[in-house]
């Protein structure tokens, strides 16, 4: 199988990654599970430890040289993702632990002050559990209503049922950029467009959407965006919750404690300005600042790069998982609507078998529901095997994977 030339140096984009060096049961180590968590490269982890080892203190609270630089690093940091979602200004973004509490933060928040019995509130059945559960737990306080977008036999959001669903009654959708089960990429500008004709906000969920594909939450105007950093380079932990100013001022605080408030009095209390008033107590200033320069990172190797290689990569998956028999991989088999998240089925092999065999060969996959049990009851499957490549993985790593597939096969056979 011809191997085509990559459009940036994997070779040099690898040695950053020093964990990928290993063997695992007496083989090169193949990481394919980055949906899930994607590996640190070197200057991440050592702009974490530098900040340990010389700028750490408490921020917005001391008055002292070290406390000032924590702060001014921590609000750096801010910038970097402000600038890397293409966000109006930096008090947009609010420092959150991922893109779950992203989207909690909203629903809690947001859904709290905002919807009554009877308004909608549209999900689609691509959807993680983390863009769910926190909208069935606010719809059952508030008596809001949710409703599932249907995807076609690729994976993909079928636009003509979410134009069924969309009504006066609704007033939010929340969606995910792209799938982490299926690795659809959603046309998210024109599900806005769409949405914001009914009078109703959009929010985003961005875990599997920042890693690979360039956000503008501008040019994609939607009203929230949530980001995951252990998804995108950076350290687990710590995420961002991009929001419209005026929602954000708008919404009532998250949690209760010391950094979130103006004045405390003894009945009640004022806010602190946004983005401050959503960070109550100490936040994670190293995550934040790892951050930050994971998006850096990626930002030096550059998104076209990065979208161009990956389009290479899953024609090459695509070939190698469509040589082995039984294989039938789930979504999009266009290359231009998807990531590089390869789910299958191995005809009569259950996954976690497949996953089992697959780590005997040293290779690391993820098999389950991938926290979308929606979707796939949907598909009518217990489970699927998902490789998920990101962009430290190589045409070597399909073969190998394909490779280890034929013996599964020849073990189930
Ligand atoms: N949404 C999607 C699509 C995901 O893939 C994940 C993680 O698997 C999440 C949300 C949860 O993100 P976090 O781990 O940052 O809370």
């Amino acid at each position: 199988m011809s191997k085509p030339a990559p459009v940036f140096d994997v070779a040099a984009v690898r040695r950053d990654f020093p964990i990928l060096e290993q063997e695992i049961n007496g083989r090169a180590m193949v990481y394919l599970d980055s949906a899930a968590s994607s590996q640190k490269p070197r200057p991440v982890i050592d702009t974490i430890s530098a900040f340990y080892l010389t700028d750490n203190a408490n921020v917005h609270r001391g008055l002292y040289e070290l406390s000032r630089r924590a702060t001014e690093r921590f609000e750096a940091a801010r910038r970097t993702m402000a600038s890397f979602l293409n966000a109006g200004h930096e008090r947009e973004v609010v420092w959150v632990r991922g893109a779950t509490e992203a989207i909690n933060l909203v629903a809690a928040t947001w859904g709290a002050a905002n919807l009554k019995p009877g308004d909608e509130v549209i999900l689609t059945c691509l959807e993680h559990h983390s863009n769910i559960v926190p909208w069935q737990l606010v719809a059952q306080r508030t008596g809001a209503v949710l409703r599932y977008v249907d995807i076609d036999d690729q994976g993909r959001l079928r636009l003509d049922h979410l134009d069924q669903l969309l009504s006066a009654r609704t007033r939010l959708m929340a969606c995910g950029h792209v799938s982490n089960a299926l690795g659809t990429i959603n046309p998210i500008a024109e599900i806005a467009r769409r949405v914001h004709a009914v009078g109703a906000l959009l929010l985003v969920d961005g875990a599997q959407g920042a890693p690979h594909v360039r956000v503008d939450v501008q040019a994609l105007d939607c009203d929230f965006y949530a980001v995951s950093g252990h998804k995108m380079c950076g350290p687990m932990g710590i995420g961002v919750l991009w929001g419209r100013r005026e929602l954000l001022e708008a919404m009532p605080p998250y949690q209760g404690g010391g950094e979130m408030i103006d004045q405390v009095l003894p009945e009640a209390s004022t806010w602190a300005a946004v983005p401050h008033k959503f960070e109550a107590g100490t936040p994670d200033v190293a995550g934040a600042v790892g951050m930050a320069a994971a998006a850096d990172y990626l930002a030096a190797i550059g998104h076209e790069a990065m979208a161009a290689q990956e389009q290479q990569l899953i024609r090459h998956a695509q070939r190698a998982l469509g040589n082995v028999p039984g294989v039938r991989v789930f979504g999009p088999v266009d290359p231009a609507e998807r990531i590089a998240v390869f789910s299958f089925e191995l005809a009569g092999v259950h996954p976690h078998d497949v996953a089992t065999i697959l780590d005997a060969e040293g290779i690391a996959v993820r098999a389950g529901h991938h926290c979308a049990q929606i979707l796939m009851r949907r598909l009518q499957v217990p489970a699927t095997t998902r490789a998920s490549a990101y962009i430290y993985n190589t045409p070597d790593d399909f073969d190998r994977l394909a490779a280890a597939l034929e013996v599964v096969r020849t073990v189930f056979a």
